[in-house]
C-alpha cells in the first residue's frame, strides 16, 4: 500500500511509468488505500480514463462538476458514455444559494467583469463543487497532460497534494494529444463532437471558443485573460510534483 506522502508520490510515479493505461489503472486501485475519485470534464483525454476506468470494473468512482453552463454537446457526451459503459457519473453541482448570490450581483456572464470575478465564478461553479466530491479521498484521478499547456508542463504521473492530503494521480501525464485520437480511435471511445469544429480542450459554453491554427491546445479557454491567469482554481496552486509543503513547484 502507498503512503500518502511526497516519497510515496514519486515511488508510484516510477512505477507507473512502466505500465500501459490498464497496467496504471491496476496499480492505482491497488496501491492507494482509501477513497479513489476521478473527476471527468467529459473532454477527450477524461473519455480516455473513463474507457479504462469503466472496463476495469474496480472501485474508482467518477464523478463530474456540472456547473450549470455546459455546451449541449457535453450534456450529450455525458448521457451517451453512461449508455455505452454501462455507468453512472455522478454529478457535482454549484450551491444554489451562491449561484444566486453571484447572479445577482455581477449579473448572468458577471465573470467578464474582472478576472476576480471570474475566479470567483469558477469557485462556487467547480473549486467548492470539487472539494465536496474529494470528501475523504485518498486518491484523485485526473486527465491532465504535461502538453496540454505551458502551465502543466511539469505535471506528474503521481504527486502528493498537501493541501489536500491526498494523492493526486494523472495517469495521462506523458500522452501526447496523439496518443490520446489514437485511443479514442482505435477504441471507439465516445467524445464530444465540439472536439471536431477546433475545441481541443472544453470547459462551460460562454468561457470556451474555437482555437485557431497555431494556437496552443488551452488558447480557447477565458480567451479574454493572460495566458498565466487561465486556470479555473482546480489545478492551479496545488503542488503538481512532489515536493513538501511550502514549496510547491509554480504551475
Ligand atoms: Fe463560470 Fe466561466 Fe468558470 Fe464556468 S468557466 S465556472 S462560466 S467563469
Amino acid at each position: 500500500m502507498t503512503l500518502l506522502n511526497p516519497q510515496a508520490a514519486e515511488a508510484l510515479a516510477a512505477a507507473l511509468t512502466e505500465r500501459d493505461l490498464p497496467g496504471r489503472i491496476r496499480l492505482i486501485e491497488a496501491e492507494v488505500p482509501g477513497r479513489l475519485v476521478f473527476t471527468t470534464s467529459l473532454g477527450i483525454e477524461d473519455q480516455v480514463l473513463t474507457h479504462a476506468i469503466a472496463l476495469a470494473k474496480g472501485r474508482t468512482e467518477i464523478v463530474t462538476l456540472d456547473t450549470g453552463r455546459l455546451f449541449p454537446e457535453t450534456y450529450d457526451v455525458w448521457a451517451e458514455t453512461e449508455s455505452a459503459y454501462g455507468i453512472r457519473i455522478r454529478a457535482f453541482a454549484p450551491e444554489r444559494e451562491a449561484e444566486e448570490r453571484f447572479v445577482a450581483e455581477e449579473g448572468i456572464n458577471g465573470f467578464r467583469h474582472s478576472v476576480a470575478a471570474r475566479q470567483a465564478c469558477c469557485g462556487f461553479r467547480k473549486v467548492e463543487p470539487l472539494a465536496r466530491a474529494l470528501k475523504g479521498a485518498a486518491g484523485w484521478l485526473t486527465g491532465l497532460r504535461a502538453g496540454q499547456s505551458a502551465n502543466r508542463a511539469a505535471t506528474p504521473l503521481a504527486a502528493y497534494d498537501a493541501e489536500r492530503g491526498l494523492l493526486k494521480l494523472n495517469p495521462l501525464a506523458d500522452w501526447s494529444r496523439e496518443d490520446v485520437d489514437r485511443f479514442v480511435r482505435d477504441n471507439y471511445v465516445p467524445y464530444n463532437v465540439l472536439h471536431d469544429r477546433g475545441f481541443p480542450s472544453i470547459g462551460c459554453a460562454p468561457c470556451t471558443r474555437a482555437v485557431r491554427v497555431g494556437e496552443s491546445e488551452r488558447a480557447g479557454r477565458w480567451w479574454w485573460e493572460q495566458e498565466e491567469k487561465k486556470e479555473c482554481g482546480l489545478h492551479v496552486g496545488r503542488p503538481e510534483a512532489n515536493v513538501e509543503p511550502g514549496r510547491e513547484a509554480a504551475v
